[in-house]
């Protein structure tokens, strides 16, 4: 595995494997690896003549007040599990090498970003657009593989790679859960022994509330109220929203039928944190 740390050796190694006509898998993340990170680089491996992951936390994605310091943040883990994993580049680089300046032109994310993590994070999916812009262009990857755990991530990506006509197979992955539920992170080492048990509430509030849609509820207020009833009674983590959405358009519906996403973010003391089902529902 080779570890690449500038923009313009990134690109002359891209372009050449490109001139052979290799296809490319590309998996960005922010580090600090776990199984669902892995699942994606399984994933590439599987479709890919060459894998590369990216590990940068965007610091352009990151409000003022957020957890841009205490992001967790190991390197020399990550290496041996990606090199493990089979990754063939990794895309390592500093701030200053993806920002050396402010840059002249500002990505604005328009649609989907009023609701869900872009309304309780102002900014946050412009500056995914931006570090994605560049790095789309820097590796310039045949596939790009995104988690569902970030479900309106996905969403903006697809408008992002269509917007901009980037020639790049979009892949959605399925989320990678703890034994007990709780969705991989990253930031789950950052929450309190006692938030780590309260934390499953949030994968078991849209067990509830699939159990419900399946018995026939189809009014999505009933499924909002189950699900903050439940994180509510079972943690002392500050609900930040729960909703139910048309996916992947993100649109309020009165009732429920078609792809729904039932999608919640919780702030506990040190951690913030969202999870997400995806459902096919009959009208
Ligand atoms: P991050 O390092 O948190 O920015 O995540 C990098 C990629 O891994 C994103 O596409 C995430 O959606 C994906 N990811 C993170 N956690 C999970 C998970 N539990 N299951 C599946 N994908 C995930």
């Amino acid at each position: 595995m080779r570890v690449i740390t500038k923009i313009h050796e990134m690109q002359t190694e891209m372009k050449k494997l490109k001139s052979q006509s290799k296809s490319i898998g590309f998996v960005p993340t922010m580090g600090f690896l776990h199984e669902g990170h892995l699942t994606l680089i399984k994933k590439a491996r599987q479709d890919n003549d060459v894998v590369v992951l990216s590990i940068f936390v965007n610091p352009l994605q990151f409000g003022p007040t957020e957890d841009f310091s205490t992001y967790p943040r190991d390197f020399s883990r990550d290496k041996s599990l990606a090199e493990c994993k089979g990754v063939d580049i990794l895309f390592y680089p500093s701030a200053e090498e993806m920002y050396p300046q402010p840059t002249s032109v500002k990505i604005i994310v328009q649609e989907r970003t009023d609701v869900l993590c872009g309304k309780s994070r102002p900014g946050h999916f412009d500056g995914v657009a931006a570090v994605l812009t560049k790095l789309f262009n820097i590796v310039m990857p045949t596939r790009a593989y995104f988690g569902k755990k970030d479900a309106q991530q996905v969403a903006v990506v697809e408008g992002l790679i269509s917007d901009f006509n980037f020639p790049i197979e979009l892949i959605p992955v399925d989320i990678v859960r703890e034994e007990d539920g709780l969705a991989k992170s990253s930031r789950n080492v950052n929450l309190l022994p006692e938030e780590r048990v309260q934390a499953t509430a949030l994968y078991h509030s849209l067990i509830a509330a699939k159990a419900e849609i399946d018995k026939g509820v189809r009014n999505p207020n009933t499924i909002k109220t189950l699900v903050t009833n439940m994180i509510a009674s079972e943690t002392k983590g500050e609900i930040d929203y729960v909703e139910v959405y048309s996916y992947p358009q993100l649109k309020t519906v009165e009732t429920l039928s078609g792809t729904i996403i039932i999608a919640l973010a919780v702030k506990f003391s040190k951690v913030r944190l969202i999870d997400n089902f995806i459902i096919e529902v009959e009208a």
